[in-house]
Order: C-alpha cells, then structure tokens, then sequence
C-alpha cells in the first residue's frame, strides 16, 4: 500500500479543525465504604459543604465530611443496595426540597416526597433546605397574634407572629395535644400549619393526621415524617425540610407556623449521624454543634419587614411575612438543665413548661404558669384580651403563693379564703379538653366572669357547665358583643358592661 503524506496531512488537519475544545467537567468519585447510612467517598475534589450527591439508583446523599482525601456523606433513604465502587456525583447543588401551595394536605418525608399515597405533588418550586435567616434590617418585631385556642397559653403566655416559642415537659403531658389543638383552631385564620413529625412511632403520626383531617385542618397543613423507623439521616433533615416549606409562604407575605416534635429526638438523631461521620463527641456525647444546629434552624422563624421585598427582592416576593416556630422538647423528670433543654431555652422567645403532677392532677392542657414566659407574644395580643389578661395573671400568681402558704393553715382570714375560692374556680376556668380549641371572644367572656367574682359562688364542680351555659348564651342573646370585639379587637366600656349585664342575668336562670 502506497503513503500518501499528502492525504493524511489533510485528514489530519480536517480532524484537528473539527476538534471540538470544550469539555465536560462532571465531578465524579467512587464509594469506598457504606455503613448505617455514611458513605465514604474519594475522588470528588471540587465538592462542597451540604452538596448533594447522586448516587446510583436515584439516590441522593448530602456532603457533610470534607477530608483531604474523602468526602463523608450521608446517604437519604435506602443505603442498603449500595456497593463498594459504585459511582458518585457531586451535583454542584445545596440539597433542596419541593415547596409551595401543592404541598398543603400532604404527608411527605424529609426529601419532601409524598408518602401518603395519594400521588405525585404539584410543585415547580424548590427550596434549599439550609436557608439564610434573615438579617436584622429584614425583620420587625412581632405584631399579630397567634390564636392557639388554649386560654392558658393565649391570655398569659400569649405567642406572636413570627416568635419561637419552646414546648417542654416530661413524656405524656399533652405536648403533642396542645400544638395539636393549634393547628385545628387555624381554620380560616389565614395561618400555614408545618407539622414535623422526628423520631416518632408511625401510628401516633397517623393518629395526628387523622385527626387533622376529620377537623378538616388538613387542607392549611403539611406534615413531614420522619418516624424512628427511618435512618437518623433523614430524621436529622426533617426539620430542616420543614422549615424550607414555611419560609416559601414567609417570603411571599404569608403566615406559616412550624412545628417540631420533637428537637430532643433531632438532637439524637444528628449525635447518631456525628458519631458515624467520626466527629469527636463533647457534653452528654453530643457533637460540640448541636447548638448552632438548632439555632440554624430557629432563626430562620421571623416576622419580615413590610419592606423586606424591596431590600431582597431575589428572596422575598412580598414583605410582611412570617414563619413562627414552635420546637418541643421532651425532659426527663422535670429536668430543664440538660445540655438539650438549657440550649433551646436559651434560643427561643419563651417556654411553655407542661407539668405531670398537673397532669395527673387532671389539670389539663398542664401548664406550668408560673414556670412560663413569653418575651415577645404580649404585644401581639389583641386589645380586648390584654386589657383583661392582666387581671388573670395576677390573680392566678397570687393564688399560687397563698396555695403553697396555707396548705397546712387552719384558720384562714376571709380575704385569703376569698382569694383561695377565686384561684380554684380560675384553675377550673383554665382547664380545657382536648381538640376543643376556644375563640378568642369566649376566652375573654369567661375570664371576665372569673376575675370579676361572678364565679365565686358557683360550686367548683360545676364551673365547666357554667362556662359552656353562659358561652351558648352570649352566642343566642348577644352575639353582637363577640362580633365587635372580633372586628375592632377592642373591648369597649359598653361591651364590657353588656358582658358584666349578661353574666348577672344568665346567673339567676343558672343552675348547678
Ligand atoms: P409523648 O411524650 O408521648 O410525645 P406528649 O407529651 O406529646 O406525649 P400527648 O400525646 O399530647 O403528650 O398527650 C398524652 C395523653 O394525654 C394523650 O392520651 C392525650 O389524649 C391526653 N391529653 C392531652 N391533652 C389533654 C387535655 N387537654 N385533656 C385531656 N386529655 C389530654
Ligand atoms: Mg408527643
């Protein structure tokens, strides 16, 4: 066979000309070990911290560990079907999840996937589950309410749009009920329910859903489940998950309110996740994070600026917004200076401290009072129900140091023993079944008649027929007095006499 040079110089140049230069970098690296749920991985240089990674079968794992030579990650859902050698890439992306209007009635898990059956979710938008809290200039303090339903939170330890408010107490004192029976008394208050669910048995989720759904509060709700049956990953994540579908109706001037139940099982979770990335452990075994851990996940809660669209308008779409979190955290004997509690104490606006001994004593929802606080919520209070809180507050704290003062005293003067008869009716007042959330309007009617004496000669036993008589009451004879105060959230000197006019009237036809 004949060389032509003369040919293959031409080829070759035609080839080199046609060379096409660009290059497609795709950061790819190999799985050297997997274990509970960690994966280690070499080879992908350019990786960055929270990235997510694909590995084989669309599954996604999350960046935590970037070392010289590997990167430790945690592998979200089903590790078990993965190899030694398998493929990973880095995405270039921070992990995100679906968020949006689509998601509302649905329970998904921590990657926001629906694991209610009832299909694929509609939803074009997705959140980075990490969001930026916003900065100080973005914010404005708390300045509308949120209406728990329950008179003992919302007259004395009252919450507000955009506050952080701690839910603790021992196992089994209704911290679940009392968030619970939040969600149901949201119903037209224009306010998006997040329902984190961390750590927990599927049925009792179940039996929150179920009951959210018969109150038809399931249409203004998201649930995520993470339940104890799912690796610590995703637990970890859930709350995380949530909060990024709050912040989507936060940045739009909408109100949502989140709730995590519960950040001592979340706590555990990441100490899980820390142990296996080998991070050194420091007090109660915790990794030495796990308080900016929940500090990144609370500051996130916020009331917007009504301007916050014009300082940021890449993020908010509108200002005013707000996302309000309610974290629980389970103690063990009442005891709130653990490591967990004392952190999230210290980063929340206030605590509700639920009691057992209450509990059991069939006070129920089991509100501590005096253990209790709110720092922000009372300027959220509407009018009316601050003008007659205050008196409730007061009487309650009185009653308390002269409970514990004559518990052992005979002979009691008639102001103690007055005082003593009025405290036991308020505590009467402030018991409350469950998912029976109260208006606001008949929070305020009923305290009026027990901090104006009205219930002072009724028989304690019979308080609780006399409340739901006399609420029947103003709702068939005077419904204009709930309406005004509804409408101009003040409680005018008429309205207040017609409340005092009632109770003295509906108290001759009352009977115990
Ligand atoms: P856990 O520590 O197991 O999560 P928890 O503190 O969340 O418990 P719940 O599950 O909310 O407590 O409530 C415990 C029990 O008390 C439930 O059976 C619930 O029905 C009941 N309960 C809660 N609140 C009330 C209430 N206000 N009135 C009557 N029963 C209540
Ligand atoms: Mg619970």
């Amino acid at each position: 066979m004949d060389i032509n040079p003369a040919e293959i110089t031409s080829v070759l140049k035609k080839e080199i000309e046609s060379y096409d230069q660009s290059v497609e970098v795709e950061s790819i690296g190999t799985l050297i070990s997997i274990g509970d749920g960690v994966a280690r991985v070499s080879g992908l240089k350019d990786c960055r911290m929270s990235e997510m990674l694909e590995f084989p079968g669309d599954r996604y794992g999350i960046a935590l560990n970037l070392e010289s030579d590997s990167v430790g990650a945690v592998v979200l859902g089903d590790y078990t079907t993965l190899e030694e050698g398998d493929t990973v890439k880095a995405t270039g992306e921070i992990m995100s999840v679906p968020v949006g209007e689509g998601m509302l009635g649905r329970v998904v898990n921590a990657i926001g996937e629906p694991i209610d059956g009832k299909g694929p979710i509609n939803s074009d938008t997705r959140y980075p589950v990490e969001g930026r809290a916003p900065n100080v200039l973005e914010r404005q303090p708390v300045s509308e309410p949120v209406q728990t339903g329950i008179m003992a939170v919302d007259a004395m330890i009252p919450i507000g749009r955009g506050q952080r408010e701690l839910i603790i107490g021992d196992r089994q004192t209704g911290k679940t009920a009392l968030c619970v029976d939040t969600i149901i008394n949201q119903k037209g208050k224009d306010l998006i329910c997040i329902y984190v669910a961390v750590g927990q048995k599927m049925s009792t989720v179940k039996a929150v859903q179920e009951v959210l759904e018969k109150t038809g509060a399931m249409d203004y709700t998201i649930i995520v489940n993470a339940p104890a049956s799912e690796s610590a990953a995703m637990q970890w994540l859930a709350p995380f998950a949530g909060t990024a579908m709050g912040e989507y109706f936060r940045d739009r001037g909408k109100h949502a309110l989140v709730i995590y139940d519960d950040l001592y099982k979340h706590a555990m979770a990441w100490r899980e996740v820390s142990l296996l990335l080998r991070r050194p452990p420091g007090r109660e075994a915790f990794p030495g994070d796990v308080f900016a851990l929940h500090s990144r996940l609370l500051e996130r809660s916020a009331k917007l600026a009504d301007d916050a669209h014009e300082q940021n308008p890449k993020q908010y779409k509108a200002g005013g917004g707000s996302l309000t979190a309610l974290p629980i955290v389970e103690i063990q004997q009442g005891d709130v200076t653990a490591y967990i509690p004392t952190n999230v104490i210290s980063i929340t606006d206030g605590q509700i401290y639920l009691e057992t001994d209450l509990f059991n004593a069939g006070i129920r929802p089991a509100v501590n009072v005096g253990l209790s606080v709110s720092r922000v919520g009372g300027s959220a209070q509407i009018k009316a129900m601050k003008k007659v809180a205050g008196q409730l507050r007061l009487e309650m704290a009185q009653f308390r140091e002269l409970a514990a003062f004559t518990q052992f005293a005979s002979d009691l003067d008639a102001a103690t023993l007055a005082q003593l008869t009025r405290g036991e009716r308020l505590v009467e007042v402030l018991k409350q079944p469950q998912y029976e959330p109260l208006a606001v309007e008949d929070q305020i009617f009923i305290i009026i008649a027990g901090t104006q004496r009205f219930l002072d000669d009724i028989p304690k036993d019979s308080v609780k027929k006399f409340e739901k008589e006399f609420l029947q009451y103003m709702r068939d004879s005077h419904p204009e007095i709930g309406r005004e105060i509804v409408t101009s959230g003040k409680l005018s000197e008429e309205a207040m006499k017609g409340i005092r006019e009632a109770l003295t009237t509906f108290k001759k036809t009352f009977s115990a």
